[in-house]
């Protein structure tokens, strides 16, 4: 708080210091961190309250966490304060000598990490994700999580570590069917479109299964996660009727029509162009990195409408969302293969492609503000943390038979990391239970999730020797390689790092 006040204060070439990015950035770590410092000791009271036993896994974890997190904010603050944060009679020198009688004070981080690695190791790789996840306060969400287990164990059983690696981007129509048919699609959607009015953190638990096990859930993710909720918030009955419900059986696939060749980040200066035409629209752009474009049903299109009357409006109220039926003449879909040579992505041309007035989501110019609902449902579930985990699991087997020192500390620190994460994880969908809005703490969850995904491979390269490959057949090395070869995109994907640190900071 004092470090946020000052920035606001403190003027330099005529501007707070606030006003700049590094310094905003900066703030938003800080805050990103205590948000993560205080999930962990919020867990940490629930396990000593929860039946008067202490629970040492939540607990170690918590104080582990916590002490990280009071390190960078420390750093943070002397680095924003500037001189005057050095002098002796500044408060801040207060604080942070207290902080180092505070990280020491019942056992320092590498004692807590030390006992939490080498629990890991003990247990084993089998047991890694069962140990996180074990304990949920509602014993209805550890029936259903023994459910999704059971049904896993059979369904994905032929997959090799390989295939578990492309965690959330492996695809299998078949799977997302029989998904479906075990109600674990539309889970949050109402009964009558054959959804399951169940609650978010109901879901929650089914996606972090999913994720844990690295199940191919790509075909059906993106329309369950954002395509089908947005048409049912903004849709036509029609619309909705025509979407939702084929989502729900895992039938429809869906992909996000929004980044273009000039406009990623700044989505608003999209070029893609409806223009009004008699019975419809007009089509016109290019929309690129369009994730399975190749093998979906629907776009949720996002672009400029323009009603040929001179009126474009501002950049964002000029912006509409079509439902878009990807057969219709006109749209091309060319593949774009990814650093690993592997296509998930596209280009989709549209040229003068038709779209009936029923394909228009919401009203005429709504669609800046219905796509950034889109986005706060994009980057708020567990797969923003959960994409390397198959590769921790295969590390963690790779280690158990030799582990040294420092594997048996930084899979301790990693563990705390993730155990917290998910924390804050769940808060999310708790808020989103609630109805609350949860568009801040799930942009802090996405940032400090790429952190930590991206960090598992480089940990994993630094632990075990071994050369990572792109060939399938070749077991561990083969999944620390496709997981390299993904993790450039965790922080660029459903917003980048950078952007979500602009936006954390305005929080
Ligand atoms: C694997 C993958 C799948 C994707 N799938 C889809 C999809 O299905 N549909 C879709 O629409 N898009 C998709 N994207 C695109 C993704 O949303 C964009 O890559 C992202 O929004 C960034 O846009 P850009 O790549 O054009 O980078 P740019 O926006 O050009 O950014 C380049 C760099 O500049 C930084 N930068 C930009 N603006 C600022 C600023 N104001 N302040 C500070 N730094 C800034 C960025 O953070 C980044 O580091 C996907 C991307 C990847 C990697």
């Amino acid at each position: 708080e004092m470090t946020v006040a000052y920035a606001q204060e403190r003027v330099q070439f005529g501007k707070p210091i606030a006003a700049r990015q590094a310094i905003q950035h900066a703030i938003a770590i800080m805050a990103t961190q205590v948000a993560a410092a205080r999930a962990a000791s919020d867990m940490a009271g629930r396990a000593i309250g929860a039946d008067g036993a202490l629970d040492a896994g939540a607990i170690a974890a918590a104080k582990a966490r916590a002490s990280e997190a009071a390190g960078v904010c420390a750093s943070i603050a002397h680095q924003t304060h500037g001189a005057i944060g050095f002098t002796a009679e500044h408060w801040l020198q207060f604080l942070t000598r207290r902080l180092w009688a505070w990280r020491d004070e019942c056992g320092n981080e590498a004692f807590w990490t030390r006992r939490i690695g080498a629990r890991v190791l003990e247990r084993g790789a089998d047991a890694f994700w069962p140990d996180i996840a074990r304990g949920d306060a509602d014993p209805a969400h550890e029936t259903l999580r023994q459910e999704v287990r059971a049904f896993l164990a059979t369904a994905t059983a032929h997959m090799t570590p390989h295939d578990r690696a492309a965690s959330w981007m492996g695809h299998d129509a078949e799977f997302s069917r029989k998904l479906a048919a075990r109600g674990w699609l539309g889970m949050t959607m109402p009964k009558r479109l054959g959804g399951h009015d169940r609650s978010p953190l109901d879901r929650h638990v089914v996606l972090e299964e999913l994720l844990a096990a690295g199940a191919p859930v790509a075909a059906h993710w993106i329309a369950d996660r954002q395509s089908a909720p947005l048409v049912l918030r903004f849709g036509t009955p029609e619309q909705i009727d025509r979407a939702v419900p084929g989502v729900i059986r895992g039938e429809t696939y869906c992909c996000i029509g929004m980044s273009e060749p000039d406009s990623g980040s700044d989505l608003a200066a999209t070029r893609t162009r409806a223009r009004k035409v008699e019975g419809g629209w007009r089509v016109d752009g290019t929309k690129l990195w369009t994730t399975y474009a190749h093998r979906s049903t629907f776009m949720v299109l996002f672009c400029r409408t323009d009603r040929g009357d001179g009126n474009t409006g501002t950049r964002h109220a000029s912006t509409s969302q079509f439902l878009v039926d990807l057969d219709t003449p006109g749209i091309t879909v060319r593949p774009i293969l990814d650093l690993a040579g592997e296509h998930h992505f596209n280009e989709v041309n549209f040229e003068d492609v038709f779209l009936p007035d029923d394909a228009l989501i919401g009203s005429e110019g709504q669609g800046w503000d219905q796509v950034t609902s889109e986005l706060a449902l994009e980057r708020s579930g567990p797969e923003r943390f959960l994409s390397s985990i198959t590769l921790l699991i295969e590390m963690i087997r790779q280690l158990e038979s030799a582990p040294d020192e420092m594997a048996v500390r930084t899979l301790g620190r990693v563990t705390a990391n993730l155990i917290v994460l998910r924390q804050m994880s769940f808060r999310v969908a708790t808020l989103l239970t609630e109805g609350q809005d949860a568009a801040l703490q799930a942009t802090m969850v996405k940032d400090l999730g790429a952190l930590f995904e991206q960090e598992i491979p480089e940990l994993a390269r630094s632990l075990v020797t071994v050369e990572p490959t792109l060939d399938p057949a070749d077991g561990y090395a083969a999944v620390l390689g496709r997981t390299l070869a993904a993790a450039p995109s965790f922080s660029l994907r459903g917003g980048t790092r950078e952007i979500l640190r602009g936006i954390i900071a305005r929080g």
